[in-house]
């Protein structure tokens, strides 16, 4: 994207688990040279390492519950202050809440920065369900695919970088319904929030991933003012 030089974007990813949130700000981030930011990502990262944070937030992911605010607050204070989102950025899973989204603000406001969407992807409870059950993740290059839409193309295997597959602790089903509970009461507030600060922009998953892309293009090609 020659244009995108003069112009940064910054961009939050807002919707259900399973809605395809990873899977759209992957190639949002590629084709508009922002980095992805995934709360969720981070958070699996330190978990992995078996770091102080990741122990911690471990039993409230397992549980499907949301790790508490100051914990992912200071995780994005740190993340946005890198040189690499000079010229903005897409946040995947983040905020949650709205004492995440008031804190995201006070963040931006010190770095003079400003949103300029929020797209909400919507997607009917059955079909994120079965979508998420059948999710499978690259634990090494973070790519994601689907057993009933977008297998691999050698079962079981990263297309990308020959991993092993696997599918995450929080997809079976019992974490998934909490996971959704939790996305209504929790984070579904947010669509208002960003409603009335006239950021939010509506994009529906149920007709497939090209469609969903280009209502998402139709958006971040238009101009902002
Ligand atoms: P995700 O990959 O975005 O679905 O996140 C996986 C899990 O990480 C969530 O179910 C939460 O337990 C935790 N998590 C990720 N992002 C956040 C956030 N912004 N606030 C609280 N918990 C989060």
């Amino acid at each position: 994207m020659s244009e995108s030089e003069a112009k940064a974007l910054r961009i939050i990813l807002l919707g259900p688990p399973g809605c395809g949130k990873g899977t759209h700000s992957a190639w949002i981030s590629e084709d508009y040279g922002i980095p992805q930011i995934s709360t969720g990502d981070i958070l699996r990262e330190a978990v992995a390492e078996g770091s102080d944070l990741g122990k911690d937030a471990q039993r409230y992911m397992d549980a499907g519950k949301l790790v508490p605010d100051e914990i992912i607050l200071g995780l994005a204070r740190e993340r946005l202050a890198q040189p690499d989102v000079a010229r903005g950025f897409i946040l995947d899973g983040f905020p949650r809440t709205i004492p995440q989204a008031d804190g995201l603000a006070e963040i931006l406001e010190k770095l003079e920065q400003r949103l300029d969407h929020v797209i909400e992807i919507t997607l009917d409870r059955e079909e994120l369900i079965r979508r998420i059950t059948s999710r499978r993740v690259c634990p090494n290059c973070k790519a994601v695919y689907n057993l009933s839409f977008k297998p691999p193309e050698r079962e079981g295997i990263c297309d990308r970088c020959g991993a092993r597959i696997v599918q995450r602790e929080d997809d079976t089903r019992e974490t998934v319904l909490q996971r959704l509970e939790v996305y209504e009461r929790q984070t579904a507030p947010l669509i208002d929030y960003y409603r009335e600060r006239g950021l939010l922009r509506v994009v529906r998953a149920d007709e497939g991933y090209d469609a969903t892309r280009a209502q998402i293009e139709g958006y971040l090609g238009g101009k902002t003012e």
